[in-house]
């Protein structure tokens, strides 16, 4: 056995769903080879190997690398003015009237220089991935025009491309009907499944396509023709479903074997049968919970019993979640979702990796997986959901290079 690199005098807390908690093993050591996990195990268990390198982790634990697997990273401005214009009163109508809301995002991003997008969204990469971060999921969504959407999408892919980090990207036209279409919501879907979807495709710009299905947005009838014309290009999908309403979104999205629905507040038994049904992971988004000041709590109970694996994320945009960091993120599914630090790790890494369809090589640490690590100056794992606002990220391995 020849390896590149062996990490020892760790703890590992492999993630793995079968076994100790956290999968973790103490006294541990990890190789990696040709940028994958070579081998691990307790020390004393380390076979005989050429070892290019060797260092001493002096007691760090080794996580896999954290995925934030639902984000709108790309867009330009922010929303603070009407933050502050709610807190000091403004109804959602009065803002709205002022051109605040998502269009005012959209406004923004369509006029945004290339060069703009591409700064601007790599800055908030560097913050998710200076927490250990090595993958994460990019929704375009704010373009909703064919050139704007095909726009955003090229620029997660120039940002795939230089940020060092993995990058997942995911079209998202189905996000909110754009002025152009207020009185011609199935115009728009028109647009969406006939001339936006294929050009997508043919570019190859996105690994999946998502929508939002909501009153305020996009019926389930719609939202179903977008998933026949992704299942038709062979693109799978996730759903932005029951966040505000029970609108059948997580049945939706498991009929169509979605890799993830999202949100989920309002789901019924029903919806979570469909996803334990379908295999298709909850993503949970407590910071949009937060920020909306929402008081209906996914029903986590129902999850836990039907094995429907749990992921979370952060959700990250300028007007319902403006949340970067993923660990924050964890800290919150404690506090407001009561999911153990344990479920917080997990959401954060193997049921992320899921949901993103990733998971043959990510999300855990196993023998012939890619070494993405995350290592960290910790006693215990549980404290990555504990600290909020603190970094004890050590060193951040992706593919078995440290960055
Ligand atoms: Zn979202």
């Amino acid at each position: 056995m020849n390896w590149d690199l062996l990490l020892t005098d760790a703890n590992i807390a492999t993630m793995v769903a079968e076994g100790p908690a956290y999968g973790a093993i103490q006294d541990a050591a990890l190789a990696i080879a040709d940028g994958n996990i070579a081998w691990l195990g307790a020390a004393q268990d380390l076979p005989e190997a050429n070892i290019a390198e060797t260092r001493s982790l002096q007691g760090r634990w080794i996580t896999p690398a954290l995925i934030d697997c639902h984000t709108h990273l790309v867009f330009a401005g922010n929303r603070a003015q009407e933050f502050e214009q709610r807190l000091k009163g403004a109804s959602y109508e009065e803002i709205a009237r002022a051109g605040g809301g998502i269009m005012s995002t959209v406004n923004a991003t369509r006029d945004a220089s290339t060069g703009t997008l591409l700064s601007q969204t790599q800055a908030r990469l560097q913050t998710l991935r200076a927490e250990g971060c090595a993958t994460v999921e990019i929704k375009s969504g704010y373009g909703l025009n064919l050139e704007s959407e095909l726009r955003l999408l090229e620029v997660v892919r120039e940002l795939e491309r230089n940020a060092g980090i993995s990058i997942s990207s995911t079209f998202l036209g189905a996000h909110a009907i754009p002025t152009e279409f207020k009185n011609d919501s199935d115009g728009y879907i028109d647009l969406v499944c006939n001339e936006m979807m294929p050009a997508v495709v043919e570019r190859e710009l996105a690994d999946a396509v998502d929508a939002y299905c909501e009153t305020i947005a996009f019926s389930t009838a719609q939202i179903a023709r977008v998933f026949e014309s992704a299942r038709a290009c062979g693109l799978p999908v996730k759903l932005h479903a029951d966040q505000l309403s029970d609108g059948g979104g997580a049945a939706l999205a498991a009929e169509f074997s979605a890799l993830s629905a999202d949100h989920l507040e309002y789901t019924t038994d029903s919806g979570t049968d469909a996803l334990a049904q379908a295999g298709t992971v909850a993503v949970l988004l407590p910071g949009a919970f937060l920020t909306l000041g929402e008081t209906q709590v996914p029903p986590i109970e129902q999850l836990r019993d039907k094995r429907v694996p749990i992921a979370i994320a952060t959700d990250c945009n300028p007007g319902t979640s403006p949340v970067c960091s993923l660990r924050t993120t964890m800290s919150l599914a404690t506090s407001l979702f009561k999911l153990t630090p344990e479920e917080c790790l997990a959401g954060a890494t193997r049921n992320a990796a899921t949901a993103l369809g990733l998971e043959a090589d990510r999300g855990t640490l196993e023998t012939g997986k890619r070494a993405d690590l995350a290592i960290w100056d910790i006693d215990h794992p549980q404290v990555l959901s504990y600290w909020i606002g603190t970094n004890e990220l050590s060193e951040l391995f992706v593919a078995g290079q440290p960055l």
